[in-house]
């Protein structure tokens, strides 16, 4: 068990609150709590895991400081695995702060940021990733990704990586034995086994790796850039969607002449829109510039949401425009339905059936629901379904992940080499290392240090 002096801190954000948390853990949690509580029931005498009512008052100054309710928890069953005390007082900073002064002053340590959850991690009951993924559930700005986050906290991503680094340290020790001992009466491990076994895994971090982009999504958003030849509906589309009226929106062709970008929320997936200047051969130099940033912006966009007009078809610069977006994942919009007769809306639609599509109107905002549907499913090309697969959203991981498949794959390589099994073993051991960087099973006090040192000061 890992011991250390005890610490406090402020657990709730800063600034004016309903309730503000001031949370002491370690060996004198309950030695500073009972200098400082007066409630109805002695100190010594209220259970763990129970909140009681009283007072927070200066043991020096007899001056009361707060009407409180104070939880007192027992080691080992609490976050951290210490004793661990948590005063919800009034919100504020000066309620807040004089009391976690106080505890200071009865011999506390103020907690360096994230060090409650180093601790739960030095002391077992957490491990690497479910740490990180604290810091996600309390920075995640969206329901999805908060899922996400919460399910890597359930820990189905270290489950996995554990499985893996098992199998593999377990190739490790059959490799060894037979390498070692080969008196001995073990069935010999045959090169080919090794080969096979190592070829699954490479294929299994191969898929975590893959899931990694959709990760990604969930946490931080796409980047969905909108295109279309000028007065199309392109900042209509941005004020429709975002519901706020930030861009532009006139009548005279090329006014948008620089990005415009808002975030908006669908579905829990934060999405960053930017309004394009519309592409187009120019010679106005403002607006030349407007179209170079936007074929910049459209390189490494998620998505890119390709806007026409249903009153005037699909003329040449659509297509042009259609064709430099081979490669991304594109959303094509007919816009302008309300002056348009079907018949030029079904036509349209002939003409654009290798796309996505979507017949809208922006000004009456007719069908935007099926925009938002049309994004989300182009986005995470309906994998999105299979709830029970792991995301890897944390780049620490997937680099760590990387890594290890490069080691595997090298290991595979030394045998297709007919390599010696005992020179393949040096890359099966790095694999080994890196895994266990994820779960912290090897980590260095530097990558703790790292980790820990990205939390606010109170979690
Ligand atoms: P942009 O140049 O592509 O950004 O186009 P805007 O969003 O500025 O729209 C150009 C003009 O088309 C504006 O006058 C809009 O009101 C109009 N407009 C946009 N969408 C529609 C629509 O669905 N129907 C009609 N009738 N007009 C629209």
């Amino acid at each position: 068990m890992y011991k250390e002096d005890t610490i406090a801190a402020i657990s709730t954000p800063f600034g004016t609150g309903g309730i503000g948390i001031v949370r002491i853990s370690g060996d004198n949690a309950f030695d500073i709590a009972k200098n400082i509580f007066r409630g109805k029931t002695d100190f010594d005498k209220i259970r763990s895991n129970s909140i009681k009512y009283g007072k927070i008052t200066d043991p020096k100054s007899k001056i009361t400081i707060d009407e409180v309710l104070l939880s007192k928890m027992k080691a080992p069953d609490t976050y951290t695995r210490e004793d661990l005390i948590e005063i919800n007082c009034h919100g504020g900073s000066i309620v807040t702060g004089t009391i976690l002064e106080l505890v200071l002053r009865q011999g506390a340590r103020l907690a360096e940021p994230g060090e409650f959850t180093k601790r739960a991690f030095l002391n077992g009951r957490i491990d690497l990733t479910k740490a990180e993924a604290v810091i996600d559930v309390i920075n995640s700005k969206t329901k999805e990704s908060t899922k996400a986050a919460i399910e890597q906290l359930e820990g189905s991503l270290s489950v996995k990586i554990k499985e893996i680094r098992q199998r593999i340290i377990g190739l490790l020790a059959h490799i060894e034995v037979t390498v070692d001992y080969p008196e001995h009466d073990i069935e010999e491990i045959t090169g080919r086994m090794v080969y096979d076994e190592l070829k699954k895994i490479k294929t299994e971090l191969e898929s975590l790796i893959k899931n990694f982009d959709k990760g990604r999504i969930l946490r931080d958003g796409i980047k969905a850039v909108i295109a279309g030849r000028p007065n199309v509906g392109k900042s209509s589309l941005l004020n429709v969607l975002s519901g706020r009226e930030t861009a532009i929106v006139t009548n005279i062709p090329g006014t948008t002449r620089d990005i415009v970008e808002e975030y908006i929320n669908i579905r829990g997936i934060p999405v960053r829109l930017l309004d394009t200047a519309g592409i187009r051969k120019t010679d106005d130099t403002v607006e030349k510039i407007g179209v170079e940033k936007a074929s910049t912006a459209m390189k490494d966009a998620d998505l890119v949401i390709i806007i026409t007009d249903v009153a005037e078809g699909l003329t040449k610069a659509d297509i042009k425009l259609l064709e430099t977006t081979k490669n991304k994942k594109v959303l094509v919009l007919i816009n302008k339905i309300d002056l348009a007769t079907d018949m030029q809306i079904e036509e349209m639609q002939r003409a654009l059936t290798k796309y996505g599509v979507v017949a809208v109107s922006l000004k009456d905002s007719t069908n935007i629901e099926e925009i938002e549907e049309n994004i989300i499913s182009i986005i995470l090309s309906d994998e999105i379904s299979q709830n029970n697969e792991i995301l890897v959203t944390n780049i620490r991981h997937k680099m760590l992940i990387d890594k290890a498949l490069q080691s595997i794959e090298e290991a595979c390589e030394s045998h297709e080499n007919r390599m010696p099994l005992d020179m393949i073993t040096i890359d099966i051991n790095a694999a080994a290392q890196h895994l266990g960087g994820i779960t912290g099973e090897n980590a260095s006090e530097d990558v703790l240090n790292e980790i820990f040192s990205r939390f606010c000061i109170g979690k």
